[in-house]
């Protein structure tokens, strides 16, 4: 019987991790990695907890999922009214976190549903989950609210190990386990401090006795352990709270925690602290959003200029995105703008006035290509996650990507954040993908994981996923040359493994 234990940090950078493993802190997991491999993956946006889950559960993005973000607003239904329209605006920061499972479009499927022998521990995503299979789901809650407000991070991690090495017991064939106490602790002290590196020292513990304990049941070759994380993170320096912004240009505008506001101009809706979606006009429904050259119209906003223009002079924005009347997505910063639009097949990056993604000139890719070459830019992979994040519905009318080093909420963040994520930059986007099976060196997605879980627990993968099948996990023993086959072709492109496993 085959076995998968996806382990996710929350908030891991990879250079944080590498080092720490190779500098010997990390034994128990080097051990399990000594057949193994590490890469990249490149993170879904926004690069915040819980959306960020999506592709790792449903194989799926969050546009796909129809999940934008942890905070949105259904411009179709919501009418400006405080308790009666509530219901269509969410933040899953609350109360409303366990309607997230509700929320995703309903024909998407989690991995809990396809692999029914399967656990979540600590998971904000538990669609298919039964209670005895989600068997943390009060302590969470509790723990959670508890930690943030303490920043006492440790006793959940501690909750989490114990909750794993009882499922390692049992007859699961995939267990799902977040570990938050990273995230929490760098928010605080940073991404490289001393508490981060306990807590990493304390995991490694856990997965030394996850090793031991499969080992002693000779499940140990038949098992997949990755060990992942959700999104890196990065130092704030300035916060800029973006609705204060938008109500100091005159602009009534609704945000959370507040969700009403008389008459409101313009919502924003903060996600990691490092993006925001702002919906323009919120209490006027409408089906469609409204395109970038309407935006920018005096009127849209009621301020009698283009906020637009005065948006992208801020220093704390790298860019914002629209829709474009025209076609395709806009993307401007204060130095000018560009276009992205699908041609055959391929996404065509076209600067216009300027080079928001600091690509060095125009770019035709397939969005594989579009991976690959990007992984390692200021903004990775970032055409495929714009393109995504208009797929769905619920998404404001603009998006607006931080810069590194600053955030867009000041007032009701408490405890403070000093450090953040949830923007388009590196240091939020890569995340470390670790399996103690032999992996590609290639930078996957970490939606690309989803199928090759399924591919190694012999399930059929569903057609129309955003994954792709581009790694399928084969044992260390069975490589022609071990160490060598997998690690050394960097782009294996096995499609719909579809259940044969080797
Ligand atoms: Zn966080």
């Amino acid at each position: 019987m085959t076995r998968c234990f996806l382990l996710l940090v929350d908030g891991l950078r990879p250079d944080v991790a590498e080092t720490r493993l190779l500098s010997g802190h990390l034994p128990n997991i080097a051990a399990v990695l000594r057949h193994g491999g590490r890469t990249h993956a490149i993170t879904a946006f926004p690069s915040t907890t819980s959306v960020a889950y999506l592709p790792f559960l449903t194989g799926c993005t969050p546009g796909h999922c129809d999940i934008p973000s942890i905070r949105w607003l259904d411009r179709s239904s919501y009418r400006g009214r405080w308790w009666r329209d509530r219901h269509a605006i969410r933040s899953y920061c609350g109360y409303q976190a366990p309607m997230l499972d509700g929320d995703i479009r309903a024909d998407v499927r989690s991995i809990f549903e396809l692999v029914p022998e399967s656990m979540g521990i600590f998971t904000p995503v538990a669609r298919g989950l039964t209670p005895e299979r989600d068997p943390s789901r009060r302590e969470r809650q509790v723990w959670g609210s508890l930690a943030h407000v303490a920043m006492w991070h440790q006793p959940s991690d501690e909750a989490v190990s114990r909750h794993l090495l009882r499922a390692v017991e049992g007859s699961s064939r995939f267990v799902f386990a977040q570990f938050p106490a990273v995230d929490g602790y760098t928010h605080q002290s940073g991404a490289d401090s001393p508490v981060v590196h306990r807590a990493l020292e304390r995991l490694d513990q856990t997965v030394g006795r996850l090793r031991q304990c499969l080992l002693s049941r000779g499940q140990l070759d038949d098992s997949l352990i990755l060990l992942v994380s959700d999104h890196g993170a990065s130092r704030v320096h300035t916060h800029l709270d973006l609705a204060e912004w938008f109500r100091a240009q005159g602009v009534p505008t609704l945000a959370h925690p507040i969700v009403w506001e008389r008459s409101p101009r313009a919502a924003v809706m903060v996600a990691g602290n490092g993006s925001a979606m702002v919906y323009a006009r919120p209490a006027e429904p409408r089906p469609e959003r409204w395109p970038v050259e309407r935006l920018r119209r005096a009127e849209t906003f009621g301020t009698g200029q283009d906020l637009v223009s005065l948006l992208v002079r801020e220093p704390s924005v790298a860019f914002v995105a629209a829709e474009s009347e025209t076609g395709g997505i806009w993307i401007e910063n204060g130095s000018g703008a560009a276009r992205l639009t699908i041609r055959a097949g391929r996404i065509v990056y076209r600067p216009v006035t300027g080079d928001p993604l600091l690509l060095g000139g125009a770019w035709s890719a397939t969005e594989r290509e579009w991976l690959e070459k990007t992984w390692n830019s200021a903004y990775p992979d970032a055409a495929f996650h714009l393109r995504d994040q208009f797929r769905s519905p619920r998404s404001g009318d603009l998006l607006v990507i931080g810069r590194e080093g600053y955030d867009f909420r000041g007032r009701f963040e408490f405890p403070e954040h000093r450090w953040g994520h949830g923007s388009l930059i590196r240091a939020h986007m890569q995340t470390p993908v670790w399996s103690n099976q032999p992996i590609p060196q290639a930078p996957l997605r970490t939606v690309d994981l989803f199928p090759a879980m399924l591919g190694w627990l012999g399930v059929e993968v569903p057609e129309g996923i955003d994954g792709e099948s581009v790694w399928l996990p084969s044992r260390a023993e069975q490589l022609p040359k071990p160490g060598r086959a997998i690690s050394s072709d960097p782009h294996p492109r096995v499609r719909r493994s579809a259940g044969a496993r080797p």
